[in-house]
């Protein structure tokens, strides 16, 4: 039987090995058209929930490619895809988001945004663009996939304002049903990072994940991420006069101080938290004592119950600010996106693609941030991987951070993307067949 083993073993790994072989040179064939795919959809970014046109290509694109099963209109503007392989087997999920942000982009590349005021500043571009390039290259090679994989093209993976009403992207993909008929046995999906906190690392100086490398947690990856939309209501006066009204001004300030304290006075140290205050909107004119005062922000947390206690303590601080002041206050507080939970047996299982495709020393394991992502609903539904791409290049100056205007990927990540994603994918799959 240990001789049975070993043989297997001895004949799995090169069995793996010579397919990454096959698909490395047909992502290289592959190469030019997903740049141009992923440069059509960078240059035209939609906002959450707005996807028409990236939804199209991307349901044209996967008809270009031969695909029968596709639904379209999923949680909006999702797109949901089946690929059968070559062997009976289970089914896979690789999930792809496409939205973009409300960002100014402020690079001038031949491909920048033409949609004034929204930028893919979070990379979900290429992720789409590497969601299809492994659609592309299992397509071409069906005889090597062992089950189905299930594509998911979601919509709306940024978040929205804590007064949005009803659910969008990930969540609402899971209740119309994306994760069953047939249910897929694990999910991965990819984000792309040019700046990372290597395991081992305690400063805050700047590291970056190259464009051929990926990055991981081994467990933990990210926080609940929160909203909460926050109202002061005080008393009109005239500016003069401001012991005639309550200054909703004055008691918003005092509020905002009050919050920070939550974090450096009021919990244990050893739990990660932040509190942010991103918005803040309040008066009428300059000799008005303001009746209102509207304030927005973000709660990060791990652990689900600390951040329970954390929303009592946000209305007990609101609570005794307002009183003592005479005036009001309402909190819409919405529990956004749950923390992503990596499943520990997939990572195990899955490293060793990663190592094959990228090399040992390009594998590199990660600390959490404190970043949020809805990938979580379906890592709750199944075990889920979570990964990272990286995108920088410091020589061609792609060393930005997501979420701000000067970010970029090098485009030679989409090899990597496609090609780890495609050895995870197919690796899981010969993993069940045995
Ligand atoms: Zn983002
Ligand atoms: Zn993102």
């Amino acid at each position: 039987m240990k001789r049975f083993l070993l043989l297997l073993l001895a004949t799995a790994a090169p069995a793996a090995e010579n397919r990454d072989s096959i698909f490395q040179s047909s992502i290289e064939a592959m190469f030019p058209k997903l740049v141009e795919i992923r440069r059509d959809i960078h240059s035209h970014p939609e906002l959450p929930n707005e996807e028409v046109r990236t939804s199209k290509l991307v349901a044209d694109r996967l008809k270009e490619l031969g695909f029968t099963d596709i639904k379209t209109g999923v949680a909006k503007h999702g797109v949901v895809a089946m690929l059968k392989g070559g062997q009976d087997g289970p089914c896979v999920a690789v999930r792809a988001d496409m939205d973009a942000l409300p960002v100014k982009e402020l690079r001038s590349t031949p491909y920048r945004s033409q949609n004034p005021g929204v930028m893919h500043a979070c990379g979900h571009d290429v992720h789409t663009t590497c969601a299809l390039g492994v659609a592309e290259l299992l397509s071409r090679h069906r005889e090597l996939v062992k089950g189905s994989v299930k594509f998911l093209f979601q919509p709306a993976e940024e978040a929205m304002p804590a007064t949005f009403k009803g659910d969008w992207g990930a969540k609402l993909m899971v209740a119309e049903g994306v994760m069953e008929n047939p249910k897929p046995a694990a999910i991965f999906g990819l984000h792309t990072t040019a700046q990372v906190m290597p395991a081992g690392t305690t400063d805050d100086s700047v590291h970056y994940l190259k464009a051929g490398q990926v990055g991981y947690t081994p467990g933990i990856d990210n926080a609940n991420s929160d909203r909460f939309h926050i109202v002061i209501k005080g008393k009109m006066a005239h500016g003069s006069a401001p012991h005639k009204g309550v200054d909703a001004i004055a008691v918003a300030s005092e509020a905002v101080m009050a919050l920070q304290m939550i974090k450096s006075r009021q919990t244990n140290t050893r739990q990660p938290l932040v509190i942010s205050i991103g918005l803040i909107k309040g008066g009428d004119r300059e000799n008005i004592i303001a009746e209102r005062v509207e304030m927005g922000g973000t709660v990060r947390t791990y652990d689900a119950k600390f951040r329970d206690g954390i929303i009592e303590q946000m209305h007990r601080i609101l609570k005794g600010i307002t009183e003592a002041h005479g005036a009001g206050y309402e909190m819409e507080y919405r529990k956004t996106y749950p923390s992503i939970q990596n499943d520990l047996k997939l990572i195990a299982s899955t490293l060793p693609a990663f190592r094959r495709v990228c090399g040992e020393k390009n594998v590199i394991e990660l600390i959490p941030g404190m970043g949020g992502e809805d990938f979580s609903y379906f890592a709750q539904v199944v075990p889920g991987f979570y990964f990272r791409l990286g995108v920088a290049n410091e020589e061609k100056g792609f060393i930005h951070g997501g979420h701000t205007p000067m970010y970029d990927c090098d485009e030679a990540a989409i090899k990597t993307g496609v090609a780890v994603m495609a050895a995870a994918v197919c690796d899981f799959l010969d993993s069940a067949a045995k």
